[in-house]
């Protein structure tokens, strides 16, 4: 699967100058939720992560997905794992379980994001589920940015990951762009101004 074209295609994949949440600059932006616009692309894309999952022998009774970015991914992968779905949101900054939600003593559950960079979100909703008596069976996202390892690769996981290394965390393909320190940016140092994502409306 090429998960590069189909995330242009649906010009989830965009090309400028980009001044990310983290404060640094980068040429490219992944805007998720445009390849989750059209439920075909993201049945395909689930049932292809769910393809993984099944062959690494992985049993979930759950996927959980924190709020918001990885419902629509997390939701999709639990119709084909063919199991229950639920979610964590952040309330005043902290991760919880609310809806009525609830987890049961041992369940097994599988924590889904739409894009892992760092794994934060991802790790804090797995710990909500621990301390509710649930089991981490593994992590699963669409996209990687390269700083977690992939179940299927071999290489080490680098330091700005902080999924555990002893769950298998699943994902399609990785996106590794460069970012750059605003000082060091080449693409300002051509003379462009870097533009927060979404702020031209999209
Ligand atoms: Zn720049």
């Amino acid at each position: 699967m090429d998960l590069r074209a189909i995330y242009k295609d649906a010009n989830a994949l965009l090309e400028g100058h980009f001044l990310l949440s983290s404060g640094k600059h980068s040429k490219y932006y992944l805007q998720s939720a445009k390849v989750l616009e059209d439920p075909k692309t993201a049945e395909l894309l689930a049932t292809k992560l769910a393809e993984l999952i099944n062959e690494a022998g992985i049993k979930a009774d759950t996927v959980c997905s924190p709020a918001l970015g990885g419902i629509l991914a997390g939701y999709e992968l639990s119709r084909a794992l063919n199991a229950r779905f639920i979610f964590t949101e952040r309330v005043n900054k902290v991760m919880t379980l609310r809806r009525g939600f609830e987890v049961e003593k041992n369940e097994k559950i599988l924590i889904c994001e739409d894009i892992i960079t760092t794994g934060g979100s991802a790790l804090e909703a797995a710990k909500v589920i621990q301390d509710l008596g649930g089991e981490i069976v593994g992590f699963a996202a669409l996209a990687n940015r390269g700083f977690c390892k992939i179940y299927s690769e071999n290489k080490e996981q680098k330091k700005e990951c902080k999924l555990p290394p002893n769950k298998p965390f699943f994902a399609l393909g990785n996106f590794e762009f460069e970012i750059y320190d605003p000082a060091d940016c080449p693409l300002c140092k051509e003379g462009s101004s870097a533009m927060k994502p979404g702020s031209r409306g999209n």
